[in-house]
This record gives structure tokens, C-alpha cells and sequence, in this order.
């Protein structure tokens, strides 16, 4: 898989100061629980994976986990949780802005953190990649910073409506909960008000 040349800055250096906000050390609350309702299942994508831990969760659980992060410092550190852990899951550097190129398709995509980071023009193209690795009757659980978090500190916020926008073709929006982001404290706060968006690939 080809990344950007160059790689887009800033989020090796973000891996490489250590302790990122969303860089918790475990999984997010949110995702354990759906671990926990057997929904993390089959061929599992963990899109954006960072340092792994969603990709973890689910192969622990059985899953059989890739997780794509741009960050080669991200991926190695995940490589090191597997190994450390015991743990079966595969972990590579690429785009998941070109998710098609990875040649595979997959039942349960995982996003914690990932949509909210794009621009509008690559929000876009990130829909398309994800249909491109999504199976028909898969489905993606994406957590994105909601609209309702206030301040600005950290991600660009998403509103409910923008995620019913983007997943309008080819996808049903099955349901928009309220979450929370568990954090390291550097951006001032250690939650954050999120959305988890259940969405289905038709
Ligand atoms: N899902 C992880 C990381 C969330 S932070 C977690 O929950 O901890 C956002 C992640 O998206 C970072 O790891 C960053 O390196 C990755 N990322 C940003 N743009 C990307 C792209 N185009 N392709 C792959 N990964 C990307």
C-alpha cells in the first residue's frame, strides 16, 4: 500500500512526544463494550489504528484484526503491543484514504478518532476508500468529537447531521449514540463528548 509522499506531517512527531491525548494506553470504553456485545467480529479493520489497541481489543476477542495507521511510529509500537500481549493481529503503514489498494475487504471497520481528523475534501474520499474495504452488510462503528463538546481544544467537531451527510450513499446510518472520548490529560481535558455512529454498508 502507498502512503503520501511525503508522509503528511506532524503525527509521528505527535507519537514521538509520547502520551498523545487519544493515546490512552487501552482501548476506549466505548469500544470495549461492543467488544463485550460480540460485535467486534470477523475480518476486522482498525482504520487509523495508532498504536493499536481497537485492533487488540478485537483480535482478543477472536477477530481476525488488521490495523492501517500512516504513522510508522504508531505501527511499530502496535507491532510491540502484539508481540508483548501474545497477541495474532497484523499492523502496516499506509493510507486509509486509499483503503482500496489493501486488496481485502472486511465484515466490522473500527474509526476511533479518525473521521473527525479530515478536512471536508478528504472526508469524502475517506467514505469512498472505506466502501472500497467495507463488504456489503458490513458495518463501520466510527467515534468521532461531537458538536455538544464544548471549547475547541483538540478535534474539529462533528454534528450528527454531517455524519448522516457523508454516509448518505451507499450506506444506512443504523444509529448516533452519545459517548465519551477517554483522554490523557495535555489537551486541559481527560473526556470528551463524542459520537458513536453505527453505519452499515448496503
Ligand atoms: N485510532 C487510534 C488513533 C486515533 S488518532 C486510537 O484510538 O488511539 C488519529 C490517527 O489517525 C493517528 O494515529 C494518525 O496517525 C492516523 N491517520 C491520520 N491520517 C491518516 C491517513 N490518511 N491514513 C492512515 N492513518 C491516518
Amino acid at each position: 500500500m502507498s502512503i503520501p509522499e511525503p508522509a503528511p506531517p506532524g503525527w509521528d512527531e505527535a507519537y514521538a512526544r509520547g502520551a498523545a491525548p487519544w493515546d490512552i494506553g487501552r482501548p476506549q470504553a466505548a469500544f470495549v463494550r461492543l467488544a463485550d456485545s460480540g460485535l467486534l467480529r470477523g475480518r476486522v479493520l482498525d482504520s487509523g489504528c495508532g498504536t493499536g489497541e481497537h485492533a487488540l481489543l478485537a483480535a482478543a476477542r477472536g477477530a481476525d484484526a488488521v490495523g492501517i495507521d500512516i504513522s510508522p511510529l504508531a505501527i511499530e509500537r502496535a507491532r510491540g503491543k502484539a508481540a508483548d500481549r501474545g497477541l495474532t493481529a497484523r499492523f502496516e503503514v499506509g493510507d486509509v484514504l486509499s483503503l482500496g489498494q489493501l486488496g481485502m475487504t472486511f465484515d466490522t471497520v473500527i474509526d476511533s478518532g479518525v473521521f473527525h481528523v479530515f478536512d471536508d475534501d478528504a472526508r469524502a474520499r475517506y467514505v469512498t476508500s472505506l466502501a472500497s474495504a467495507l463488504r456489503s452488510g458490513g458495518t463501520c462503528y466510527l467515534m468521532c468529537f461531537s458538536d455538544r463538546q464544548p471549547g475547541d481544544s483538540g478535534p474539529r467537531r462533528v454534528r450528527q447531521d454531517e455524519l448522516r451527510a457523508a454516509f448518505s450513499d451507499g450506506w444506512t446510518v443504523a444509529s448516533i449514540a452519545g459517548e465519551m472520548f477517554e483522554l490523557n490529560p495535555g489537551l486541559g481535558i481527560t473526556t470528551a463528548r463524542a459520537w458513536l455512529a453505527t453505519i452499515r454498508r448496503l
